[in-house]
């Protein structure tokens, strides 16, 4: 039992479920969305947080020269992303999938900023953290002594076959914005503090076109 709820504390604390391993390309294929289309409705947001999560769609758009087109829909009955607000969550965000599944998902924020509608809309694309490619060692130190014990695992490097893109095409990006919210929790190799991140950074938007670009009518559902 104690095994199994520090299991479930990492799942939450680092916001995703990594509820796949992904062998084979053509599968890694199936976690984009269909036509870059990702349907989605809101509960819970004012005017004014609502404008910051349309902001934060326009950027992941806009990055993906149009590839990603998010539709605001009611039909209850088809495939979406319900965003939630809920001021008591325990954690700032939380994202559902790692890319598209054939089903419902979700993304719980308890705080309505930019950056966290970007990290989590980053991984309901398809996107993981930086800190957790296979090769974060060489560029960066967790700073062990800033969460608890247990937490460590979720920073903690992923096998490559977790990523639905090539990781190893790009340099390591200290500003993704798959790196925000942990910024403190990271020191790069010379010991320099990791600045704060603020949108999304040119290699964010590089991974998003290749993912969704030219290449993806070939991609099959
Ligand atoms: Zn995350």
């Amino acid at each position: 039992m104690r095994i199994l709820l520090v299991f479930l504390s990492a799942l939450l604390f680092f916001g995703c479920y990594y509820d796949y391993i992904l062998e084979d390309e053509k599968l890694k294929q199936n976690y984009l969305w269909p036509d870059g289309k990702v349907p989605f409705s809101l509960v819970g947001f004012n005017d004014r947080e609502t404008s910051i999560i349309f902001d934060a769609m326009c950027e992941w758009s806009l990055a993906s020269e149009g590839k990603i087109k998010f539709h605001p829909i009611l039909d209850t009955k088809k495939n979406k992303i319900t965003i939630i607000k809920y001021s008591n969550f325990g954690y700032v965000g939380l994202s559902s999938c790692n890319g598209y599944e054939d089903k419902n998902e979700f993304i719980v924020v308890s705080v309505v900023e930019k950056e966290i509608i970007l990290h989590e809309l980053g991984h309901i694309l398809g996107l993981l953290h930086e800190f957790q490619r296979p090769d974060a060692v060489v560029y960066i130190d967790i700073k062990l002594n800033t969460m608890p014990g247990f937490d460590i695992f979720s920073f903690c490097p992923l096998d490559a076959e977790y990523f639905i893109y090539d990781y190893k095409k790009y340099p390591f990006d200290y500003n993704s914005i798959m790196f925000s919210g942990y910024e403190r929790f990271f020191v790069k190799k010379d010991s320099s503090i990791l600045e704060k991140i603020r949108g999304l950074s040119i290699i964010d938007a590089w991974k998003i076109q290749d993912l969704y670009g030219k290449d993806y009518e070939k991609f099959i559902h």
